[in-house]
This record gives C-alpha cells, sequence and structure tokens, in this order.
C-alpha cells in the first residue's frame, strides 16, 4: 500500500508511470491486415483482387480440395484428413470459408498445422472431428432449431418471439458458414449429417406475407431483418423491403443482422452496397427510425483493418450503430481476456459497441464449444468496469421458449445436473392461449462434461431413457 506522505509527493506523471496490477492489463488494440500472401495459394493475388468482393465470393474455401490448393503443404495430411472426418460423421454446417475469413486464421504466423490447431477462429469456422467431445459429442436434449424459431413463424420465416419484436429470415445463405451455428436446421447446404430445411415459399411472396403481418401487428416495433446473411439478400431485394418496413409507421427500430461485416468486409465496402446504405439511413433518419447492423465477431484478431474500415464506411454512410452480438465458446472466446480484447478491439478500431455474447444454443455436436451457466456468470463478473458501461456487453442465455435471458437472472440452477430453471414475463405466439404460460418453468443445460462426477453419472441413466422415449 502507498503510504499518506508518499501519495501526496508522487507527481502525477509519476503515478500516470506505474499503472496499478490489473487482473486485465488494456493495451491499445493495434491491428494489422493480415498477409494473404503467405498462403501458396494466393501469393500472385493484388490487393485489387482481394478487396474484390466478387473475387472473395468465387474463390472461397468449401471443402479439403479448395484448403489444399490453398494452404498446401504447410498443413499435414492429419490435419486435413480431421477436416474430412468432421464433415463426414459431425458437422452440422458445410464448410464455407471466404478467403478473407481464412486469412484471420494464424493470422500473423506461416500457414503451420500446430498454429492453426490451436487458432480460436480456427476452431469454429473450422471444424476438425478432434476437437468434438469424445464421450459427449452432443447434449441428451439437443436439438435442431433448439430455440423453437419455427414453431414461432406468424409467416414463413418470421418468428414472432417476443411481444414487440420479430425476426424475419429473407434468405437461408450465408458468405460464411460458422461450425456453431444455431439456425443450422435451416442455413446453409446439407452436411452428412443433417438434411437442411428448405423455405417452401417463393422469396418475394414470403417478404410480401411478411410485410403484410407486420402491417396488420402495430404491436411490434422492432424488426430484426436477418437470415442466414443479409449480405446475401440481392441488394435491390433488401433495399425494398427495408423500404417497405420504413414505410410502416409503428416499426422504431431494424437492425440488418451480418456476420458478412466480420467475414467479407469486401460486401459492405462496394460502392452500390453503400450508396444504398446512405440513402436507407437518410430515409430512416427523415422518419425517426434507427436502423443499425448488428455482426458476429468472436475474437480479436477478426477485426482487421478491413473490417474496421467497412464499419467506419457504414457508420460515416448513416447507420445509427453497429453493435457485435458474439457467442462464449469454450476454446474461442472463454477466457476474459479473450472476451475483453475482442471488446476492446471492437470499440477501439472499429467503432463497433460489444452488446451480447450468447451461451452456444443446445444444437447437436456443439458440446466441445459449450461453457457452463456458471463459467457465462463468472465472465460477466469479471467484465466489469474495465469498459464503459454502455459498451460493457451481457453475457445472456438464449432459453428455448423464453427468449433471452442475462445469465444471472436463473430462477433456479442446479449445479450437479447442469440444469438452470428459467421463467418469462410474456406470451409467445405459441402460449398465448395458455393460462400457466407465464408460471411455467423452462430449462437451459450445461455440458454435461463440465459436470461433477454425480451430474454425469445421472445424466448417462437420463440419457437411456431419454434415447427410449424418443
Ligand atoms: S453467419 Fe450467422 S446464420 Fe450464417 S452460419 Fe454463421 S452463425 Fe449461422
Amino acid at each position: 500500500m502507498v503510504s499518506r506522505s508518499l501519495r501526496a509527493e508522487a507527481a502525477p506523471a509519476d503515478i500516470a508511470a506505474a499503472p496499478l496490477p490489473q487482473p486485465y492489463a488494456y493495451r491499445r488494440h493495434e491491428a494489422v491486415e493480415p498477409d494473404w500472401r503467405r498462403f501458396p495459394g494466393w501469393r500472385d493475388i493484388t490487393e485489387r483482387e482481394w478487396r474484390d468482393p466478387q473475387w472473395q465470393r468465387s474463390h472461397c474455401v468449401k471443402g479439403v480440395r479448395e484448403l489444399r490448393a490453398v494452404a498446401g503443404p504447410g498443413l499435414d495430411e492429419a490435419f486435413y484428413d480431421d477436416v474430412e472426418a468432421d464433415q463426414r460423421h459431425h458437422a452440422t454446417m458445410s464448410i464455407l470459408l471466404p478467403p478473407h475469413v481464412l486469412n484471420t486464421i494464424a493470422p500473423h504466423t506461416a500457414v503451420e498445422t500446430a498454429a492453426w490447431y490451436e487458432d480460436p477462429v480456427r476452431r469454429y469456422m473450422l471444424p476438425v472431428a478432434s476437437d468434438r467431445h469424445p464421450l459427449w459429442p452432443s447434449h441428451p436434449l439437443a436439438s435442431r432449431d433448439s430455440l423453437h424459431e419455427a414453431e414461432m413463424w406468424a409467416v414463413e420465416g418470421l418468428t414472432h418471439r417476443y411481444p414487440t419484436k420479430v425476426l424475419a429470415e429473407l434468405v437461408s445463405t450465408c458468405p460464411q458458414y460458422c461450425g456453431h451455428c444455431t439456425r443450422m436446421d435451416l442455413v446453409g447446404t446439407s452436411t452428412p449429417q443433417i438434411t437442411k430445411y428448405r423455405f417452401v415459399l417463393r422469396p418475394a411472396d414470403r417478404l410480401d406475407r411478411m410485410i403484410d403481418y407486420l402491417r396488420a401487428t402495430p404491436t411490434v416495433r422492432d424488426v430484426v431483418v436477418s437470415g442466414g446473411d443479409v449480405a446475401n439478400v440481392p441488394w435491390p431485394r433488401l433495399a425494398s423491403f427495408v423500404g417497405r418496413l420504413l414505410e410502416i409507421d409503428s416499426i422504431r427500430d431494424i437492425r440488418l443482422a451480418s456476420k458478412g461485416l466480420v467475414g467479407l468486409p469486401q460486401h459492405w465496402l462496394a460502392p452500390q452496397v453503400l450508396d444504398g446504405v446512405a440513402k436507407l439511413s437518410a430515409d430512416a433518419r427523415a422518419r425517426g427510425v434507427s436502423l443499425a447492423l448488428h455482426t458476429h465477431a468472436n475474437a480479436a484478431q477478426q477485426v482487421t483493418p478491413l473490417v474496421a474500415e467497412a464499419s467506419r464506411a457504414l457508420l460515416d454512410a448513416g447507420l445509427r450503430d453497429i453493435r457485435n452480438q458474439g457467442v462464449l465458446l469454450d476454446g474461442v472466446n472463454g477466457t476474459t481476456e479473450g472476451l475483453l480484447d475482442l471488446c476492446f478491439a471492437l470499440l477501439d478500431s472499429a467503432g463497433i459497441m460489444p452488446y451480447y455474447f450468447y451461451l452456444c444454443d443446445m444444437i447437436p455436436g456443439a458440446e466441445h464449444w459449450r461453457l457452463p451457466l456458471a463459467r457465462a456468470q463468472e465472465l460477466q463478473r469479471s467484465l466489469m468496469g474495465y469498459l464503459p458501461g454502455f459498451a460493457t456487453p451481457r453475457l445472456v442465455c438464449d432459453v428455448p421458449y423464453v427468449g433471452k435471458r442475462w445469465v444471472d437472472q436463473a430462477d433456479g440452477y442446479d449445479r450437479e445436473r447442469g440444469i438452470s430453471s428459467w421463467t418469462k414475463n410474456y406470451r409467445t405466439t405459441v402460449d398465448h392461449d395458455d393460462p400457466t404460460a407465464l408460471d411455467r418453468v423452462h430449462h437451459y443445460y450445461d455440458p454435461v462434461h463440465t459436470l461433477p462426477q454425480q451430474g454425469r453419472a445421472w445424466w448417462t441413466s437420463a440419457q437411456a431413457l431419454i434415447g427410449a422415449a424418443s
């Protein structure tokens, strides 16, 4: 402890030179765009090609054949086999990696197997079989559409799950596919394990019905325009849809959802897109509507200078805000340092607001990524006080049939079996006529492999019963 007299003598400069030791040491994130020329397959790619969204889209890596052509002998054959085994036996999402995403894996080293195995972006964007948990790859109660969104469709692709908010899924594709995608039942192309559902209606008809529903439902004031990823909606169709939303006086908030800002920033830097965003933003502003973009970065190294450039350009074009909704993933960002590094990178470099981190949803094959609720509660506490209050992210659990809840809002928590209990304070379209809806208790489940021995034994017995009943 500093004595009273010493403190009195210390000049301000001395105090500044000797910062207090803290559990997390803040440092300004100085990003450098990783050099794509370290990949043998991109040695001759010019900056002009790299910044071209069409070049990026047409050179996506979709499997081991393309990966080998780009990464070459730096990655062992065993690594390629591991990727292939994952696609064959486990994957719920197919591989789709724009060069920009691949370039953020082990960003400042030569392409090399050990670095790739350890890398946080690789761990969720390019899954390998050896990452999956050997005993509990899936939770016994994991399911496709674990949030039951399709049950709450007011019209096809329009999820009405909260009193004043809806989610409009315009498209079922993205510029990149993430291994842990919560909409794995619908988004992307089928894998050997998962045959994807498909929208039935024609896109134009679906969008018309969404608009009709919203016109007829003035209690909805907030529309998340999502997918998939709106970066895959042809711009004229997206602009027309948002333009029609703006004409509905009851809608006050519109949020475009695009991980593409992080995975394919070239898309959002395209002049046609920026011009279009500027027009929509001006229209929104004139009508008093908040038009924002939500993106999805999970590791600080994803906030490259190009991502920051695209983000700043969108803000300059007039978007009200850009916010990040990440997912808590073990081995990717499940530490205080990982989360704070990411939040400061977003805020300092790109002007992106850290907003949410979700516990990973209970989809099949996700157990090696999922963190228990107790860990999320610890992480939430450890984040407090470092970031400005307005930029301190909330860690949330998206509870099936309930919705997002802050991780400290559980009504009960059996730590031995990893079962948390949650209630809600509103009705959804599936329980609107149920008099017990607001008293009913819903559950979220921790990954079994993180439980104490008694809890694991309980789930081993329960798994047999669940299997017999299903
Ligand atoms: S961008 Fe979003 S919707 Fe698309 S695969 Fe990733 S998590 Fe799923």
